[in-house]
């Protein structure tokens, strides 16, 4: 990482220096728009983006039309793809204009020119090297608390919409927008099974009909990262043994009671309906913030055509089957009960 990538503004510097990370962010994005038009034009068309909602048995999936996100929706991350293009997190192909700062040793938080969140950021390694949780989740705790005053945490598997699978990195999109954030509660009380609670923490398995996850919360750092560990392996059994099982992680820190951390469980990238001939395709490729209920379509005749069955059949289809969700709790109870 080259030293000219840091943001020298002495605004930000100052609240780096009381640490003060959440408002460092809010600075350094307020002067990106000024310097980099690119970014500026991504956010405009935020204003322009069309919203509607469903509502399910107490839970809210809202879909977004946003043209700005076609090449992240249709990105071709297969071996090939990655291999012959240039890694566009990598220091040396980021825009001229793009700054960042420096968070926890090893990671530099940059502004997505893409936005999907009222405020979006990316927080890229600072070295090359593959997205892969196991070896990172520590790290993703620790930012998302850092961070807790005003972002949520999001993770993307390389196998279910990282778009550079290549590239170690993690996203920060502006709390509570999400709304399984807000929904969190009732989703866990209607629909999901205790696998684990005590003083220190909780395990539960959530199944919406839509999807599947599991949730830890706990306010013990130590606690979390080992049992996240544990929950990884047994999901790992799963695995037909190529790479990193399918997941997506939502992960937020709370001064009350410490984190929350979602791990959807999937089975597949994409539903059939992306891969459908042209007329009928669906441009919808499920990850963390879809699967946090907002769900984004570059296409505006897919924005029209989805419906709230559409809806629940992708969402459920990208999901982990039932059979092996059963078969998870089962290897959980054993495991914690
Ligand atoms: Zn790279």
């Amino acid at each position: 990482m080259s030293e000219s990538r840091i943001i020298t503004n002495e605004n930000v510097l100052a609240l780096l220096k009381v640490e003060d990370y959440v408002n460092a962010a809010k600075q350094l994005l307020r002067l990106q728009r000024k310097d980099w038009s690119q970014l500026d034009s991504g956010y405009k068309n935020l204003t322009s983006i069309k919203t509607k909602s469903f509502w399910f048995d107490g839970f809210k999936i809202g879909l977004q039309f946003n043209q700005g996100r076609f090449k992240s929706t249709s990105a071709k991350v297969d071996a090939d793809t990655i291999q012959n293009r240039k890694c566009f997190l990598c220091d040396e192909n980021l825009p001229i204009e793009q700054k960042g700062i420096k968070i926890l040793p090893g990671y530099i938080l940059l502004s997505n020119p893409y936005p999907v969140f009222p405020e979006h950021f990316t927080i890229v390694s600072i070295i090359h090297k593959p997205q892969e949780i196991l070896s990172s989740f520590n790290d993703l705790i620790k930012i998302s608390k850092i961070l807790s005053g005003g972002y949520s945490l999001i993770y993307n598997g390389p196998r279910c919409g990282a778009s550079a699978p290549d590239h170690l990195h993690f996203q920060a999109g502006t709390k509570q927008f999400m709304p399984i954030e807000n929904d969190f509660h009732s989703l866990k009380n209607e629909f999901g099974e205790f696998i684990f609670e005590d003083e220190i923490g909780t395990i539960t398995v959530i199944d919406d009909g839509l999807r599947r996850f599991i949730s830890l919360e706990t306010n013990d750092e130590n606690m979390l990262s080992k049992i996240f560990n544990r929950v990884y392996k047994i999901y790992t059994r799963l695995n037909s043994g190529e790479g990193e099982p399918m997941l997506n992680i939502i992960c937020n820190y709370y001064e009350d009671y410490g984190w929350n951390v979602i791990i959807f469980l999937r089975s597949k990238h994409r539903s059939f309906h992306y891969y459908l001939e042209e007329e009928n395709r669906i441009l919808l490729s499920p990850a963390a913030i879809d699967l946090g209920g907002v769900c984004i379509t570059p296409a505006e005749k897919d924005y029209e055509k989805i419906d709230k069955e559409l809806l629940k059949n992708i969402l459920s289809e990208v999901s982990l089957n039932k059979e092996s969700l059963e078969y998870i709790k089962t290897e959980l109870k054993k495991e914690f009960g």
